[in-house]
């Protein structure tokens, strides 16, 4: 398929482009607490809201302990709530009609029945917070330290009423937005504090992580939640995910004339079950192989190409030489290649960002090869993302690439502020001749981390 301009496209093929409107989240969150009242005849106590991420490298090496470039964008998912004192959870969703929102009733659950397996669908995002949260302040396996300000008590329980303006479903973490919302508005219902500080944020998103992994079953590495939570306005997020350090990237593309693009192919997700555990299963199947903890072990604080390479060329002396291998091994190699290779290029945007004057050609050129390595290494892209991306740099984008997950999802373009509209019009043309749903534009700003709005 290919989006030339052919002789055979109709007038419908040049639709007006999309835009999903700038979020207007004071107004959203008075909106809300009015649903609220109506649905539980009292007013929330407030409105907190947290926003999805777009990441411009690092997509399947969290959970490896590479580093990842997130930025939280500037939609939120809201959630307006009040206490309880009788240990009971109750909450509904504004997109209750969302097709991808399958059940519509009020969600209720004692807080304390919460565990893995007992609560299906949205409400595991929600109640699977509230779990995760005293599963952290207790202390759980991966971080034995306790932080006690995140436990609930056992008489603790709150209505809570959510409303999103992240796109469901594209790549762009309406989950993480979810999960977030509901823990602000928790931890202040808890604790009577608004404002967080950066260790109970990292705690707090550690408690996100848990409901994500272990009450919706999603094996995801804490991208998402970390960007959500603790993002500031005008930065991206070099995220260390050894430790979940960050350091802050002030590198402002409005500066050189360009705006970040995303756009939502709304592809169906079609094969995505499992897909993203077994690309987790192949990574640390290749970790195994070479005799380390994670991905991020086989290189050098400062990696280069030639690192990269290396550890191939080790991977496949190890298994001449009869090293178990419990996955598919020309998979697993692919899958090494992709880690080592976008662990190398998020360094090398890091580095880039750094600098006074980014390259912000070389950065567009790193984005396009993080594409090309999601869709033959990772092998994650499907015809809507891949045609989005060559469509987008025909139309004058210096970079463009899937962002999160794949098998459908959105594209993020790197695009001089004059090329958008024409950008827009070209990709909405080429996906209506190709017979693809009609996508959905929005610009993204680096934008503050979850908050209280109301
Ligand atoms: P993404 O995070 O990229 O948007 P996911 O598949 O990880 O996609 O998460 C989408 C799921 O999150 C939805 O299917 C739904 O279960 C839940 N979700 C997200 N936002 C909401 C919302 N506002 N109300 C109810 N459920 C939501
Ligand atoms: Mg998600």
């Amino acid at each position: 398929m290919s989006c030339e301009l052919s002789e055979t496209a109709t007038p419908e093929d040049f639709a007006r482009p999309r835009w999903v409107a700038q979020p207007d989240v004071r107004e959203r969150a008075r909106r809300l607490s009015q649903k609220f009242e109506e649905a539980y005849g009292r007013a929330p106590v407030g409105v907190w809201a947290a926003p999805g991420r777009a990441n411009l490298m690092g997509e399947y090496v969290d959970f490896s302990g590479g580093m990842c470039l997130p930025f939280a964008h500037q939609y939120v998912t809201l959630t307006a709530a009040a206490p309880r004192e009788d240990g009971v959870l109750n909450a509904q969703s504004m997109q209750d009609a969302d097709e991808s929102v399958a059940d519509d009733r009020p969600q209720s659950t004692r807080i304390s029945a919460v565990a893995p397996g007992a609560v299906p669908g949205w409400f595991g995002y929600v109640a699977g917070v509230a779990w995760g949260m005293n599963r952290v302040a207790h202390g759980e396996s991966a971080h034995p330290v306790a932080v006690s300000e995140l436990e609930l008590a056992a008489d603790f329980g709150a209505d809570l009423m959510v409303d999103s303006t992240v796109p469901i479903g594209a790549g762009l973490a309406s989950s993480a937005a979810l999960e977030c919302s509901v823990a602000l508005a928790l931890f202040s219902l808890n604790t009577g504090r608004d404002h967080p500080d950066d260790p109970q944020r990292r705690a707090l998103a550690r408690a996100c992580i848990a409901a994500e992994n272990h009450i919706v079953g999603a094996n995801t590495g804490g991208l998402d939640q970390t960007a959500s939570l603790r993002s500031h306005a005008g930065e991206i997020l070099a995220l260390d995910c050894r430790d979940f350090d960050v350091a802050r990237l002030p590198a402002d593309p409005a500066l050189a004339g360009l705006t970040w693009l995303a756009v939502d192919t709304r592809a169906p997700h079609k094969l995505a079950d499992g897909q993203y555990s077994s690309r987790r299963a192949e990574c640390e199947a290749a970790a195994a192989v070479l005799g380390l903890p994670t991905l991020r072990d086989a290189l050098p604080e400062h990696p280069t190409p030639d690192d990269a390479a290396a550890v191939l060329a080790r991977f496949d002396r190890l298994l001449e030489s009869g090293a178990d291998l419990t996955e598919d091994r020309e998979k697993t190699r692919l899958r090494l290649r992709h880690s080592m290779t976008e662990m190398l290029r998020s360094v090398q945007i890091a580095h880039e960002m750094r600098s006074d004057a980014p390259n912000w050609s070389r950065v567009g050129r790193l984005l396009v090869e993080g594409h090309e390595s999601m869709r033959d290494d990772c092998q994650v892209t499907v015809p809507e993302l891949d045609i989005a991306v060559d469509e987008c740099l025909r139309a004058g984008a210096l970079g463009a690439k899937v962002v999160g997950g794949g098998f459908g999802g959105s594209v993020i373009a790197l695009v001089p502020l004059e090329s958008v509209a024409g950008l827009a019009a070209a990709v909405q043309s080429c996906f209506a001749r190709n017979g693809f749903r009609e996508p959905l534009f929005l610009t993204l700003q680096p934008s503050e981390a979850g908050r209280r709005v109301l």
